[in-house]
């Protein structure tokens, strides 16, 4: 494992460690990290941790899957938007919340604390450059290219919400095994939810957007009916999609974090 870690083949270090772990007599779970630094020094152990943290997810690509309702056509009938997916025709994975990452629990417990923090780090910091990628307002010009960039601005912004919600659900209980890093962890619950937020107002913006670059399609002169029945029918849904709270009933729906908008920062 020490000879994956130094080639930088983390993958394949996360794997080797979950071979040796069980066979070789292992310290128990919660000292495993502890043991760790004193055996392959402090800089393989963060890396170890960094590699467990961005471990795919054994589920999906990314965080989706194929919607199931519409089957990744987005559309249930001709020009009857997928609620589902609300016309993406990708799903959230159930498995890792959309995050794309292992699930908190397919991780040893020693190490649970550290992914946790070390993903809101890093999701901190994804979301920073996602927030401030510059967007082009929705034109004329092109507007079905306007659409799918910002149907996938959204989808990215689900995933990173979703890595806020996994840290915010499983705070307590791992308050509860690491006591003294309660005051810490409960500070970066709060600024997770507090990021979250702002992704939440961005993905309301992108709505508003996706109705205004499909607004521009359905008076586009280069389209055919067909398209334009389409993007009159995608306006529809989506006015009525940015009336109703937060995504809810979607699979772009936060639940945990919805309500910890209200309670962290009185938002709702
Ligand atoms: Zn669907
Ligand atoms: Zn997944």
């Amino acid at each position: 494992m020490g000879t994956a870690l130094r080639e930088r083949r983390d993958e394949e270090a996360v794997r080797l460690f979950l071979q040796i772990q069980g066979k070789t007599e292992s310290p128990p779970e919660l000292e495993m990290l502890a043991h760790l630094k004193k055996t392959y020094g402090l800089e393989s152990a963060k890396q170890l941790m960094h590699a467990f943290a961005c471990f795919g997810c054994f589920y999906c690509k990314q965080g989706r899957e194929t919607c199931p309702q519409c089957e990744g056509r987005g559309m249930r009938e001709e020009n009857i938007v997928c609620e589902g997916c609300i016309g993406m025709g990708l799903s959230r994975c159930g498995f890792c919340n959309g995050t794309g990452w292992i699930a908190l629990g397919c991780i040893p417990a020693g190490f649970q604390v550290e992914v946790l923090l070390l993903r809101t780090k890093i999701a901190m910091e994804r979301c920073k450059e996602i927030l401030n990628k510059k967007m082009i307002r929705p034109t004329a010009k092109n507007p079905t290219h306007c659409f799918q960039t910002y149907a996938q601005h959204l989808l990215e912004l689900d995933g990173i919400m979703g890595v806020f919600e996994e840290t915010l659900v499983n705070a307590k209980s791992l308050v509860k095994s690491d006591h003294h890093l309660g005051d810490y962890i409960s500070k970066v619950v709060c600024q997770g939810v507090k990021v979250a937020a702002d992704c939440e107002k961005r993905r309301q913006k992108m709505v508003q957007w996706i109705i205004q670059s499909n607004r521009f399609a359905v008076d586009a002169k280069n389209m055919n009916p067909e398209e334009q029945d389409l993007a009159r029918a995608r306006v529809e849904f989506y006015e009525d999609l940015a009336h109703r709270e937060k995504f809810v009933d979607t699979s772009l729906e936060h639940p945990f974090l919805n309500q910890a908008f209200q309670k962290f920062i009185g938002k709702n």
